[in-house]
């Protein structure tokens, strides 16, 4: 059962493992806090050739006058690719380091109430990213700054300095059946 708390923490939150819903209950967990008036940004590692609704759902609310300038989404990367080891494209290599440029920064801001880091957990387990240096900027970041992590296999670093974390497993996913994805559920 769940016990309210008057006390404010910032927390890291880690979503992974091989089932389905990552992403999603990050962007669930991003529609509580706007709510609540926090201020959130999404950025979302090595997305970008898709266009997902929550582009446009985020965009919506950002405009809104109640919500104006709290959230933000932004992709930083141009789909998923091969990667990993030698046969990393150099420029997938420069997204995932301008990516954690914008995503370090913006933690450290002290401009936001929670930061969603979404697929970063791939990009650190293709080598692309270090865990040593993401775990050491979370360790600074503005104490009551929360952070969301997702993406599959997550790095043990990570997972031990995560106050929740979250393991999705698949008990059966549609694609085993031959279906493709569908609009509004998987993007
Ligand atoms: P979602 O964005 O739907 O929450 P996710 O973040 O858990 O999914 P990712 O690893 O980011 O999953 O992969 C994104 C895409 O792969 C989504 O379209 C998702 O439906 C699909 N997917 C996730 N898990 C599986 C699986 N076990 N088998 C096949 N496809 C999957
Ligand atoms: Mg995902």
């Amino acid at each position: 059962m769940t016990e309210f708390s008057d006390e404010r923490r910032g927390l890291i939150l880690i979503n992974t493992g091989a089932g389905k819903g990552k992403t999603t209950a990050a962007l669930g967990t991003a529609l509580r806090a706007i709510g609540n008036g926090m201020r959130v940004l999404i950025l979302q590692f090595l997305k970008g050739s898709w266009h997902y609704g929550e582009l446009d759902s985020i965009a919506a609310l950002a405009a809104s006058p109640e919500f104006k300038g709290n959230c933000a989404i932004r992709q930083l990367g141009r789909g998923f690719v091969k990667v990993g080891g030698a046969e990393t494209d150099p420029e997938d290599q420069r997204m995932v380091d301008d990516a954690w440029a914008e995503a370090s920064a913006a933690i450290l801001s002290g401009e936001w109430d929670l930061i969603v880091l979404d697929e970063i957990l791939y990009t650190i387990g293709y080598g692309m990213l270090s865990a040593e240096l993401v775990a050491d900027t979370l360790r600074r970041k503005p104490e009551l700054l929360h952070v969301i992590l997702t993406g599959r296999n997550a790095h043990p670093l990570l997972v031990e300095l995560a106050d929740t974390v979250t393991e999705m497993r698949e008990i059966r996913h549609a694609y085993t059946r031959g279906i493709l994805a569908q609009r509004g559920i998987e993007y």
